[in-house]
C-alpha cells in the first residue's frame, strides 16, 4: 500500500495512492464505512500510531474501493498537492552518516584524509522544521551557506513502539519506507566542529516522500536500487545492499536504551556521488531540479530556489 498525505483544499489528509492518477481519501471513506469501527485519522501519523487494526481497516477500504463502492471518496491526483507523508514529525528525524563504503571513500579523497570506516553507526538528526514535501523548493540561503549538497537515502518509518529492539525482531517495528534527501550545507558541516546537526538542520533540508510504502511491499530493504539526478544528470547510482549497517542492525543500535515510536523516521545513509566529492565540486543552485528514486518506493523531485537573507519567518 502506498500511503500519502495530500491537500485538496482542506489541509493535509491521509490518502492511499490507488494508481498514478487517483487518491483514495481515507477519512472520507471511513465516514462511509462505520462498520470498520475506526474514527477518522486526521493524519497519516495518527493512522500509523493506531497500529495494525487501523492498517487492516484501510485494507478493507481498499477492497471496497476496488468493488467500486467508494467512488465518491476518490480524488484526482491532479486536483491535490502531495505533501511530505509526515509533514511535521513529532521529534527530530533520525539519520545515519557514513553508511556506504564508497561514500566514505569519496569523502576521504575530497578531504585528503585517511579512509576510516565506522565501527558503530554514526547517528545524528534533523529537526522537524527541516521537512518539506515533493515539489517544494529546497531553499538556498546564500548568506548562510554556499555549499548546499544532496544525499538520497532510504528512510525507515517506525510502526511499533520499542526499546532495545533486537535485529532479529527489527522488522516487526517497521511500518514502511519512504525517501529522504539529506540536504547538507557542507560549509556549516565542516565549520561547526565536523558534527552534523547544524549543517544538516537548515529549513527545507529534509525533502521527504512522495509516499510511505508499507513494509509488506518491500521484500528486502537491503536490495533496492537508489539513485539521484540533478537536472537529469545521474549523480548517485547505488544499491542499499552496500550499507555497512543494514536496516535491522541500525534499528537495534539506535533503540539501545532509546525508545522508538510510531511515526519516527530513520534515514539510513547515502551512497557515493555527492556533489562536494566530485572532481570539480558541484553544489545546488537556484533553478536546479533534484530527483531521488528508490526501487519500489517512487521518485521524490524538488526544485532548488535561492532565498534572500532579508526574508524572515514571523
Ligand atoms: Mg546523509
Amino acid at each position: 500500500m502506498r500511503l500519502i498525505t495530500f491537500d485538496a483544499g482542506q489541509g493535509g489528509r491521509p490518502g492511499v495512492a490507488l494508481d498514478e492518477s487517483t487518491i483514495l481519501d481515507v477519512d472520507a471513506t471511513l465516514a462511509r464505512a462505520p462498520a470498520l469501527g475506526q474514527a477518522s485519522f486526521g493524519s497519516l501519523h495518527e493512522l500509523i500510531d493506531r497500529g495494525p487494526a487501523a492498517l487492516a481497516a484501510v485494507e478493507q477500504l481498499l477492497a471496497m474501493a476496488a468493488r467500486g463502492e467508494l467512488d465518491a471518496a476518490k480524488v484526482p491526483l491532479a486536483e491535490a498537492r502531495v505533501l511530505a507523508p509526515i509533514p511535521r514529525p513529532a521529534k527530530n528525524v533520525f539519520c545515519v552518516g557514513r553508511n556506504y563504503v564508497e561514500h566514505i571513500a569519496e569523502g576521504a579523497r575530497a578531504q585528503r584524509i585517511a579512509l576510516d570506516l565506522p565501527e558503530f553507526p554514526v547517528f545524528f538528526s534533523k529537526p522537524p522544521t527541516a521537512v518539506i514535501g515533493p515539489d517544494e523548493a529546497i531553499p538556498v540561503q546564500i548568506e548562510v551557506s554556499t555549499k548546499i549538497d544532496y544525499e538520497v537515502e532510504l528512510a525507515v518509518v517506525i510502526g511499533r513502539r520499542g526499546r532495545n529492539i533486537k535485529a532479529s525482531e527489527a522488522f516487526d517495528h517497521v511500518f514502511g519506507y519512504t525517501i529522504i534527501n539529506d540536504v547538507t550545507a557542507r560549509d556549516l558541516q565542516r565549520r561547526h566542529g565536523g558534527q552534523f546537526l547544524k549543517g544538516k538542520g537548515l529549513d527545507g533540508s529534509c525533502p521527504m516522500g512522495p509516499a510511505i510504502v508499507t513494509r509488506d511491499e518491500i521484500a528486502d530493504p537491503g536490495q533496492l536500487a537508489i539513485r539521484l539526478w540533478v537536472n537529469g544528470e545521474l549523480r548517485q547510482d547505488g544499491n542499499t545492499r552496500d550499507m555497512i549497517f543494514p536496516v535491522a542492525e541500525l534499528i537495534e543500535s539506535l533503540s539501545e536504551g532509546l525508545t522508538l515510536e510510531p511515526g519516527d523516521l530513520l534515514a539510513t545513509g547515502t551512497p557515493s556521488g555527492v556533489g562536494y566529492a566530485m572532481s570539480e565540486p558541484q553544489f545546488l543552485k537556484d533553478g536546479d531540479v533534484v530527483a531521488c528514486e528508490i526501487e519500489g518506493i517512487g521518485k521524490l523531485v524538488n526544485p532548488v530556489a535561492e532565498v534572500g537573507a532579508a526574508r524572515r519567518i514571523a
